[in-house]
């Protein structure tokens, strides 16, 4: 380590500033943030430091030289693009035994900025010894992205209990035990979801802290978390976090091995979907697997393709897990109508043209024959259909029944957002051979004028173009 990453109370003395520009108001800022008092210089005599007025009066403006003024009771002295003035004032600071920092000059700085993450009372401060500043807020940026937004209130809600429960536990060790079964459990993730009622309340439930903190089981849980159409970088950064901290995963078959590759790499995982000729184990099998894993205290993630609340039996689930009283929590992900209208750029509504939406499955004739279709003969309704391949030709009959014209624009979109996907665009006459078209499933139907406006055919052609272009080039180069 070049450098130890300390966390400094900067209320106290002054903090001198010097500089000029952006650059001085992005150090006042940070310095601000921490509640320091600050004394600027400012060498370009810009005194507009665009502050709050509760952090403006932290802030006193000096307008003498900083190279000779009074610099006793100062605690830390930065430099924010002071150019010459900063080096100078290093040797100055160094001599009295300051702490200096002088912007991206590590020569002339005993001391430098992190990348930080600012949460509330949970703050992450990340160095590289500054070498290099960019690295350090790429890291920042992941762990921004991993850590719980409401991770502050977590630290918060702790600490404002922590007295009480210092007075019911006196031994360290069972305290910490304590603390980690809070955070890890049910209450931890009310807190992190904002429902802070509802954790105050599970705590101060707890009329035997000493014994909560010794049972050996964990409180298990189930997480229902969408994992999208396919591309993993749709899922969502709750339902990343999930998949880290799961213990064991129950995925569907439908769910892509890229998204698989995003659980953690010791975490169990059991395929319970069906697939079309081949029967899974059964939702009741399913229900009762997921409520054992999470009565043994394991963090259990069911994974399902698309998001669970659309077609996807999570109402189901969640019933089965309010019956048997396992902590649950629901985690959207991006449904395949919605994967499937962004990839191929149909928008589904359309001022004018498309003014709303139906989902609906149409998983065999059978269930096609079952759908009421008279309810969309709306020509302003976009309708998407689920496991609708098979069933192709009854949705045509059926939106004809429906008196919706033959000449309807209609695509079959098949494996959307993944680097595979297909696409076949037509009229409604023309269904079954466009289902014809596509190499395989899943798919889903869109049926409505919008899907004159998919982009399949640009994409095709700026792909040429780039070809193209490439083509062109060399020939120029000859
Ligand atoms: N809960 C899922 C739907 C499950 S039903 C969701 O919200 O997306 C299964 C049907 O979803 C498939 O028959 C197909 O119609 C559709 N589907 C799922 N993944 C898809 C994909 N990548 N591309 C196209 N359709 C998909």
């Amino acid at each position: 380590m070049r450098f130890l990453p300390v966390f400094l109370d900067l209320k106290t003395g002054p903090v001198v500033l010097i500089g000029a520009g952006e650059l001085l108001r992005a150090k006042l800022r940070v310095l601000a943030a921490a509640g320091a008092r600050v004394r600027v210089h400012a060498i370009d005599r810009d005194h507009e430091l665009g502050l709050s007025a509760e952090d403006a009066a932290r802030v006193e403006i000096a307008t003498d030289d900083p190279l000779t003024a009074d610099l006793s009771g100062v605690i830390a002295v930065v430099c924010a693009g002071a150019g010459d003035v900063g080096i100078a004032m290093s040797a100055r600071a160094k001599s009295l035994g300051l702490p200096v920092n002088v912007m991206d000059d590590l020569e002339h700085s005993s001391f430098i900025f992190p990348a930080i993450v600012d949460r509330g009372d949970v703050v992450v401060a990340v160095g590289t010894g500054g070498t290099s500043p960019v690295v350090a807020r790429r890291v920042r940026e992941k762990i921004e992205a991993l850590l719980p937004a409401r991770i502050g209130d977590l630290a918060e809600f702790i600490g404002s209990f922590r007295k009480s429960v210092n007075e019911r536990i006196a031994e360290f060790p069972l305290r910490r035990r304590f603390w980690e079964r809070v955070i890890d459990g049910p209450i931890g993730t009310a807190v992190l979801a904002g429902r802070k009622a509802e954790a105050d309340a599970s705590l101060k439930a707890i009329s035997d802290p000493s014994a909560f903190a010794r049972a050996d089981k964990p409180e298990g849980s189930v997480a229902l978390v969408g994992a999208g159409p396919g591309d993993p970088d749709l899922l969502t950064i709750k339902a990343l976090r999930a998949l880290q901290d799961a213990d064991i995963v129950f995925h569907d078959e439908l769910v892509s091995p890229e998204i698989l590759d995003r659980i953690r790499r010791d975490t169990t995982r059991v395929a319970v979907g069906r697939r079309v000729g081949k029967p899974g184990i059964g939702q009741d099998a399913i229900n009762k697997r997921m409520i054992e894993a999470a009565r043994s205290g394991q963090r259990v993630v069911r994974l399902k393709g698309g998001d669970p609340f659309v077609f996807g039996r999570g109402g189901e689930e969640v019933e089965a897990l309010r019956a048997a009283e396992i902590a649950y929590s629901v985690i959207p992900g991006i449904t395949a109508g919605l994967g499937g209208a962004a990839d191929f750029e149909v928008p589904l509504t359309y001022r004018h043209e498309a003014t709303r939406i139906t989902f609906l499955t149409a998983h065999k004739a059978r269930d096609a024959e079952a759908v009421d279709w008279s309810t969309l003969t709306d020509t302003r309704m976009t309708v998407v259909v689920y496991m609708g391949m098979t069933a192709a030709p009854s949705v045509r009959a059926g939106l004809f029944a429906a008196g919706r014209s033959p000449e309807t624009p209609v695509g079959v979109f098949a494996r959307v957002t993944r680097p595979d996907a297909q696409s076949a665009i037509g009229t409604l006459r023309d269904l079954p051979e466009l289902v014809r078209r596509i190499d395989g499933g899943p798919a889903i139907l869109i049926i409505g004028d919008v899907v004159r406006h998919a982009g399949t055919l640009r994409r095709q052609t700026l792909k040429k173009n780039s070809a193209q272009i490439i083509s062109d080039l060399l020939d120029a180069a000859e």
